[in-house]
């Protein structure tokens, strides 16, 4: 059994403190990869050397939406720059957000846009975040996908059935966090029950959101098993055989 944890944020400064043990411990619980993923250029230079520093470790680079207003004009170049570093296995995260009010919303298009399109020139998945923004985000993605093929993740996925079927249909894989294993989560893990065994994958969203039994702690990727647990118990699979398939999943979307 070995999982990966396709979603995480070991640069920041919840981990400050502890984390090579936060590593140490994720290897401990089976969890043999890790995707660290940047906010910004800074957050992007940061994943790419914990990539360096250790070999479970790989990263992705780009600017979340929420953080596109206080991005400056270089960090863009920043980000292109950064993909070039050994390890950088995505573009991300990216996306629109219209639950904070951190960044006006045509910036956040503008640079979900140049994500997307820097993927198809690099050949690199996307990784997207959307929070009460999903009609936009399947807009963008459908203009993108007119262009060419899509190879991404929906993170932390929450939305619907008709929202998961779209994404699917679209080439995307559908990525689930800790929330799914929220008592109130039944509907959400109902459309988890329907994502096609080879388009599924599972990440923790590291230090948010920590899946039962230990929702409330900072979350860390050594709780992915819970979700894992979780899920191959909804879907009537075996614990192990839904291990291996969604860190199967994981290998071809990223290339590990
Ligand atoms: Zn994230």
């Amino acid at each position: 059994m070995a999982l990966i944890d396709t979603h995480t944020h070991l640069d920041q400064d919840e981990f400050s403190e502890d984390r090579c043990q936060v590593i140490e411990e994720a290897l401990g619980a089976g969890v043999s990869i890790m995707l660290a993923v940047g906010i910004g250029a800074d957050s992007s230079l940061a994943v790419t050397e914990l990539a360096a520093q250790n070999a479970a470790i790989f990263s992705a680079v780009g600017i979340q939406p929420n953080y596109c207003a206080e991005a400056k004009t270089e960090d863009w170049d920043r980000i292109i720059a950064l993909i070039s570093q050994p390890k950088v296995v995505a573009i991300g995260e990216t996306g629109l957000d219209r639950h904070w009010d951190f960044t006006p919303f045509p910036i956040q298009q503008d640079f979900f846009d140049r994500h997307l399109r820097l993927s198809q020139e690099t050949g690199l998945p996307f990784i997207v975040h959307t929070r009460e923004s999903e009609t936009d985000v399947l807009a963008m993605l459908r203009a993108a996908r007119k262009r060419g093929p899509l190879a991404g993740v929906m993170h932390s996925f929450v939305g619907g059935q008709e929202v998961a079927a779209e994404c699917l249909e679209l080439g995307l894989y559908i990525s689930f966090a800790g929330m799914v294993t929220f008592k109130k989560s039944a509907a959400l893990r109902a459309v988890a029950q329907t994502i096609p065994d080879d388009r599924i994958l599972i990440e923790t969203d590291s230090p948010y959101l920590a899946p039962h039994p230990l929702r409330g702690n900072r979350n860390q990727p050594a709780y992915l098993r819970h979700t894992a647990e979780c899920l191959a118990e909804e879907r009537k699979t075996d614990f192990d055989t839904f291990c291996n398939l969604t860190s199967e999943n994981a290998r071809r979307l990223f290339r590990f």
